[in-house]
């Protein structure tokens, strides 16, 4: 029967296992990196608008600092769970470890409904979490940023209750901040911009011409719309785009087969990322089923939404077309998926390398507030593609060298190498 229901910490840790049973690791290094080493589990009471206090559950989970400072994103979201939170406080540790940045692994989260809240109670829980937070964040500790409903507004409020208890400037203890407010020049697009570097890489090594390709992509937030941005920019064509809508708690796809324009698409939608399907339909985009984004005739997928999209319920749906998959997202294809899309010759460039664009740039953003000296952003940008082509150049020929194993597994030995290390050095193991 196929399994339809997923927990994002498990699949962590089937990946782990595969990879670290084959290194031969120490059985204390194992039981070390495949759990978080600490959690943050408190409740925040907001006061709401309409009278009344809510209490909303939240979590910070530190996977593995060995490396440096914990980093990781917060998540605001109705369905997170400390599940999540664990699996994305992993993927963090080893998505430094990829880009070889001196950082650790942590992840944030809220159970909330952002878009159902007012901007004052989004303030006032951002503000809330801080509190609950302050002795534990830090640029020397832990560092959070923006991840899923959550942007540099949201990080600035952070901040600033921060500061207030602190009765300081310290811009480094959170990153994601906006440009003028301790925020780096190239944030914003970093994510995307990143996955775009690295399916360039992918396509130059495979001698596919980027201009002779088409790609469908699930989700349109921070990390969806910059990647279609310089994919379409690179002169690749975007079909179609899949965004989720708030009001009809259903996701849909919007498909131009002359190709989207993302600054069309981008000037439709709201601060969440679902466009509207009022004014995509007056713009001529056809309006298809949420899943309809994977069974659509091109050559790349770029799922960056949320985690479980790429299943074996759903994978034999694709277009045989298909050749690359690139993961915005986080833990976007399940553990057992993978088996198939390896199968069918698709290369994959796996999360942790491939959206690391956020948080090298976020390691910039300290590096820059920690002098107080902002750089340009031509100057980040050519970094980051520094960063995330060396990154994913290394993975790409280890996964030749050892006779074309899936390039997740090829950046799971490179990280979990760099991590045991780390780890051992210090004398932990
Ligand atoms: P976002 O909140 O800005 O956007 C999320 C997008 O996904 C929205 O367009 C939403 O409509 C869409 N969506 C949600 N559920 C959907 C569904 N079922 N079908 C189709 N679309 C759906 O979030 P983001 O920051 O772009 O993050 C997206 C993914 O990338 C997440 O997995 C996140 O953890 C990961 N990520 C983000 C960053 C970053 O810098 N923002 C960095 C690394 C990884």
């Amino acid at each position: 029967m196929t399994k339809t229901s997923y927990n994002p910490f498990e699949n962590a840790q089937i990946q782990f296992d595969k990879v670290a049973r084959t290194l031969g690791l120490d059985q204390s290094v194992c039981d070390l990196l495949r759990r978080p080493m600490r959690e943050f589990h408190f409740t925040i009471p907001v006061k709401m608008d309409a009278g009344g206090t809510k209490v909303f559950q939240a979590y910070r989970i530190r996977h593995n600092d060995a490396r440096g400072p914990a980093k990781g994103g917060i998540r605001f979201h109705p369905h997170e769970t400390a599940d999540t939170v664990r699996a994305l406080s992993m993927w963090m540790t080893w998505k430094c470890a990829v880009v070889d940045i001196p950082l650790g692994g942590a992840k944030g989260g809220v159970v909330c409904d952002p878009p159902a809240m007012s901007l004052a109670e989004q303030e006032r829980l951002c503000r809330g979490y801080m509190r609950a937070l302050y002795s534990q964040v830090g640029p020397n500790l832990d560092v959070p940023a923006p991840d899923v409903m959550t942007n540099g507004q949201h990080m600035l409020w952070m901040l600033d209750e921060y500061e207030t208890i602190a009765g300081g400037r310290y811009p480094g203890v959170i990153t994601g901040k906006p440009v003028g407010m301790g925020g780096s020049l190239g944030r914003t697009e970093a994510t995307g911009f990143g996955v775009i570097y690295t399916l360039r890489n992918l396509l130059n090594a495979e001698n596919i011409n980027i201009k002779n390709t088409t790609a469908s992509i699930q989700g349109f937030g921070n990390v969806a719309e910059y990647a279609a941005r310089l994919y379409t920019e690179m002169g690749g064509k975007v079909i179609c785009v899949s965004s989720w809508n708030q009001a009809d708690a259903a996701a849909y796809t919007f498909r131009k087969k002359s190709g989207c324009d993302i600054s069309e698409l981008a000037g439709i939608k709201d601060s969440f990322g679902s466009i509207s399907k009022d004014k995509a339909k007056a713009l001529g985009y056809e309006i298809l089923p949420g899943d309809a984004w994977l069974s659509e005739e091109v050559d790349i997928l770029i799922p960056a939404a949320l985690e479980n999209q790429i299943t074996p319920g759903v994978f034999p749906q694709r277009s045989k077309k298909v050749k690359f998959i690139c993961e915005g997202a986080n833990g976007p294809t399940t553990p057992d998926c993978d088996e198939l899309i390896h199968k069918n010759g698709i290369l994959l460039i796996p999360d942790f390398l491939c959206n690391a664009g956020g948080v090298t740039c976020s390691y910039f953003e300290q590096a820059q507030c920690s002098v107080n000296y902002f750089w340009s952003r031509e100057e980040v940008l050519e970094k980051l593609d520094r960063a995330m082509s060396n990154a994913f150049r290394a993975v790409y020929d280890l996964s030749k060298e050892r006779g074309g194993i899936h390039m997740r597994d090829a950046a799971y030995i490179i990280s979990i190498k760099r991590v045991a290390d780390a780890v051992k050095l210090r004398g932990w193991v």
